[in-house]
């Protein structure tokens, strides 16, 4: 998809505050520092619409960016602050799981890791509740121009073995800075559009039929 027009809509502290619309949701799930907010900004062509927040506090937090009135972008709460209490742990784990569970317009979470580091319990936490919740989603290996090819495919197959994700998943490497890997992404998330709007149109004309 090519976005033309990408703002800001609402940092939603609670399911009441979602947005009131039908609008497909791409969502993006990772450990706080992972390169979140460059990632959205990036797919978007922009500079500094998305912001990764003060580092506390944000656990509840959930930011919706509104793509040319097509699909909203939905940033999770970042996670992994060493600081954190346990209370806010588990709410943490609430606000995502609970909107993992209540959404059924999101057809697509994008799961990040840094490529240079091995999953942390928190991310085979955050990839399970994913694959629980029976969304599609795509594993995303951010920061890639940090190691060489090898290295990169290297830790790529320690990530695989370490959240287990099965063989024929792939895992996209991109980088923010150099803007590699983000066509790469755009094209598998519009693969999943296309067919979240067959399956709607489908839908519809079998419900004309009866
Ligand atoms: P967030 O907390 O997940 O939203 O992470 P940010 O997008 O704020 O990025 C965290 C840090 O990683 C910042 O210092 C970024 O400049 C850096 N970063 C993000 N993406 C990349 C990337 O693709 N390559 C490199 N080298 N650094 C990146």
């Amino acid at each position: 998809m090519k976005v033309k027009n990408a703002k800001f809509v609402i940092s939603a502290v609670s399911p009441k505050q979602y947005p009131d619309s039908n609008l497909l949701e791409v969502a993006f799930a990772g450990r706080s520092n992972v390169g979140k907010s460059s990632l959205i900004n990036a797919l978007l062509g922009r500079k500094r619409l998305a912001y990764s927040g003060s580092k506390q506090g944000m656990t509840r937090q959930i930011n919706y960016y509104n793509l040319d009135d097509e699909i909203h972008f939905v940033d999770l709460p970042g996670y992994g602050f060493a600081a954190v209490s346990k209370s806010e742990k588990n709410l943490w784990g609430k606000v995502i799981t609970d909107y993992l569970n209540v959404r059924p317009q999101l057809y697509l979470v994008l799961m990040l890791v840094d490529i240079r580091h091995k999953p942390s319990k928190d991310d085979e936490n955050m990839y399970q509740w994913i694959l629980n919740s029976g969304i599609d989603y795509l594993v995303v290996a951010t920061k890639a121009d940090k190691l060489s090819k090898q290295q990169a495919r290297n830790n790529a197959q320690i990530i695989r073995n370490t959240l287990q994700i099965p063989p024929e998943k792939d895992i996209i490497c991109v980088s923010a800075e150099k803007r590699t890997g983000i066509d790469k992404l755009w094209e598998a998330i519009d693969r999943y559009i296309i067919e979240e709007d067959d399956e709607a149109e489908n839908n519809q004309k079998g419900e004309e039929e009866k």
